[in-house]
């Protein structure tokens, strides 16, 4: 799939935003190419979601093909180190921290797009490792940044999620995504063909098809990696609205960009050099004036505005 194809320049406000949006995405489609490796074991079994807890134990992880990082020097030094964290069943937990911290890795590990080195992820107690991926895929919801849409028709791209869903079913999902009413304001309705790649929507119609998408797909658990990216300001609360319906009783990890986000997480993990560092709401951790202290300062102070 080629990058630039995209009508991404529509949806950022400045080069940095708009080089990080891109090595988000290519981040992500290196992952859904590196996923087929990942082998179910002989006596895998299906993943049985009770309440959607999830536990992070002493997890270790480096990126196999990694023998320098990006300025040549050899790396060592596990992305994710030892990293423990534990998810209440229905919470919504915001993963802050510097870019490259770990956060889209720790979330990557999840749907087990790679395996821990050492440690463990569990899921109500039973470890990714362990049951079938196809199992532990349906009951993980991912909203990116980067939504990919394919050439069909609306109906079809929100079916993706979990087809052979009825039509009712699919405008249910659209409902709850706030994106009913467009669809139903076009002349061919959910029969309208979106173009290559979505071409024909904006970049706040790609996302909430995306997020019908999961709706329609219903799965306990949720990652979210909020768009960086500026919407305009009508699509921007309209995802926002269906992100925070959709997050409702499901366990949430979002990569957090927004302080509005940030806030109204039950927590915040700053997640640094593969580690959570500190876990608390926002409150919490301002008052202690650690690193999430001096991070909320550095990115939000003075930035309201046009919140980072
Ligand atoms: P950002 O806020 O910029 O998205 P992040 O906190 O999500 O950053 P990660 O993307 O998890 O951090 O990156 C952690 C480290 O792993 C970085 O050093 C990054 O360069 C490296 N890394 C990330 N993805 C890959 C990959 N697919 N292959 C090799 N190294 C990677």
């Amino acid at each position: 799939i080629s990058l630039f194809t995209s009508p991404i320049e529509t949806l950022v406000n400045s080069t940095e935003t708009f080089q990080k949006a891109i090595a988000g995405f290519r981040r992500m489609d290196e992952v859904m190419r590196t996923a087929p490796d990942i082998q179910d074991k002989k006596d895998a079994r299906p993943l049985v979601v009770t309440e959607g807890a999830i536990e992070y134990s002493s997890v270790c992880f480096t990126y196999p093909d990694t023998e320098t990082s990006d300025d040549g020097t050899a790396l060592e030094r596990p992305v994710i180190d030892h990293m423990n964290l534990s998810i209440r069943p229905g919470e919504t937990i915001a993963l802050v921290g510097p870019s490259g911290g770990g956060k889209s890795t720790t979330c990557s590990l999840l749907p087990r797009f790679y395996d821990v080195a050492s440690g463990s992820i569990t899921i109500d107690g039973q470890d990714v490792r362990d049951v079938t991926q196809d199992s532990l895929r349906r009951a993980i919801g991912l909203v990116q940044q980067d939504v990919y849409l394919f050439d069909g028709t609306l109906r079809d791209n929100i079916a993706y999620g979990r087809p052979g869903a009825t039509d009712e079913e699919i405008e249910h999902a659209a409902r709850q995504a706030n994106i009913h009413e467009f669809i139903s304001s076009l002349p061919e309705g959910y029969d309208t063909v979106v173009g290559e790649r979505g071409s024909r929507l904006s970049g706040g119609q790609k996302q909430r098809v995306a997020i019908a998408r999961v709706f329609l797909k219903n799965p306990a658990i949720l990652i979210l990696d909020e768009a960086t990216s500026a919407l305009d300001n009508e699509s921007e609360e309209a995802v926002q609205e269906s992100l925070e319906r959709l997050a409702q009783d499901r366990t949430t990890i979002i990569i957090a960009h927004r302080l509005s986000t940030i806030k109204n997480a039950d927590e915040i993990a700053t997640v640094e050099r593969g580690k959570v560092m500190e876990r608390g709401t926002h409150e919490e951790l301002l008052a202690r004036g650690g690193t999430y202290a001096r991070y909320y300062r550095m990115q939000f102070e003075g930035a309201r505005s046009h919140e980072l």
